[in-house]
């Protein structure tokens, strides 16, 4: 390990995952100097493979807010980047709990969503022609186009992105916080870990237990029977008429990967604070990166955290 000491007070990320890069782009927008560490390549983790579900729809409505605002920027990005990150396509939940789902996002408001009847259903998702239970749509869901995401990000950050893993962080009593990686030793002023399923034992080396959970997944794309229609739908299933609830569909490829989650919520998302070193875990992240990201910059720049996002808020948590 090279140990040579530079004196830097730039804001290190630790993760070039989707909440890393979204975080550290954030800084880069407000003039902030950056560097992001990551293991391997941008995008290699948990936010590896070709597309995610962009929904709305959520039990929280601290959340719905919160993804409302990430819809936003992904939008903005699309236009900067000039390459689209959300299809067109929409989303679709099915079963009683897309229907209490649309009651929360009715109370947001800002969100283009209704119920809808069995032909709609019919004509957006094909294959579910013959269910009529309850059913809604999300206008602005869709595919996230994950890969375009995480190249255009990688590429606006350049050179701030080093290859290197992160063997320690000791934070200092002077204030600052000393970071290692197995290219570096240097001093920063604040640092954010985003690194996915080793975030937790990050936060163990100072002292914090994190309560996340760690689990193998599969995703699985089938060919479709006959021609494919031109546009097919997102799809959560939260009805139990097909098997397992909390089945979800993108169109695209397969992946083999790990998950990271918080035991309040499938959804649920935490900031960890340990002096000058923030912690971020959670799931089903991607659609949520632009929004977290720019919270987590506001942190790191001293503006504070957002209630939300402190642990004992457990954002993603039904509310009454
Ligand atoms: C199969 C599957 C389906 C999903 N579906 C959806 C969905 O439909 N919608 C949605 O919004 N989300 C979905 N998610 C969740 C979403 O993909 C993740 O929450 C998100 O990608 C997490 O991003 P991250 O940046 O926090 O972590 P990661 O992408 O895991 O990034 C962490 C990075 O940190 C790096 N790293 C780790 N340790 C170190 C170290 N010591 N030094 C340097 N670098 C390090 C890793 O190499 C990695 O690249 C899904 C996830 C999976 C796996």
């Amino acid at each position: 390990m090279n140990r040579s000491s530079t004196a830097s007070l730039r804001r290190p990320w630790i993760g070039g995952g989707i909440v890393g890069l979204s975080t550290a782009y954030a800084l880069r927008e407000q003039g902030v100097s950056v560097r992001l560490y990551e293991t391997g390549l941008p995008g290699q983790g948990q936010s590896a493979g070709e597309s995610r579900i962009f929904r709305h729809a959520h039990d929280d409505p601290r959340l719905v807010a919160f993804a409302r605002e990430s819809r936003a920027v992904w939008a903005d990005w699309a236009e900067r980047f000039d390459v689209e990150l959300v299809s067109s396509d929409g989303a679709v939940a099915i079963g009683a709990s897309a229907l209490a789902r649309l009651r929360v996002l009715d109370r947001v408001g800002g969100v283009a969503a209704r119920a809808i009847g069995s032909d709609e259903l019919a004509e957006r998702m094909p294959l579910l022609a013959g269910y009529s239970g309850p059913a809604m749509f999300d206008e602005a869901g869709g595919a996230i186009r994950t890969r375009a995401a995480i190249k255009a990000l990688a590429g606006e950050l350049g050179d701030a992105v080093m290859t290197g893993e992160v063997v320690s962080i000791e934070p200092r009593g002077v204030g600052t916080v000393e970071v290692r990686s197995v290219t570096d030793c240097a001093v920063y002023s604040n640092v954010v870990v985003c690194a996915g399923r080793e975030t937790a034992r990050q936060a163990r080396s100072v002292g914090l237990s994190l309560p996340v959970r760690l689990a193998a997944h599969v995703r699985l794309t089938f060919a479709v029977k006959g021609a494919a229609p031109a546009r097919v739908a997102c799809l959560q299933d939260g009805s139990g008429d097909f098997g397992a609830v909390g089945v979800y569909a993108a169109p695209r490829e397969f992946v083999h990967c790990w998950v990271t989650d918080l035991p309040w919520s499938e959804d649920g998302v935490a900031v960890w604070e340990a002096g000058r070193v923030l912690f971020v875990a959670g799931h089903d992240l991607f659609k949520q990166a632009p929004s977290l990201g720019r919270a987590l910059a506001r942190a790191a720049i001293g503006d504070g955290l957002a209630a939300e996002l402190m642990p004992e808020a457990r954002l993603g948590a039904p509310q009454q």
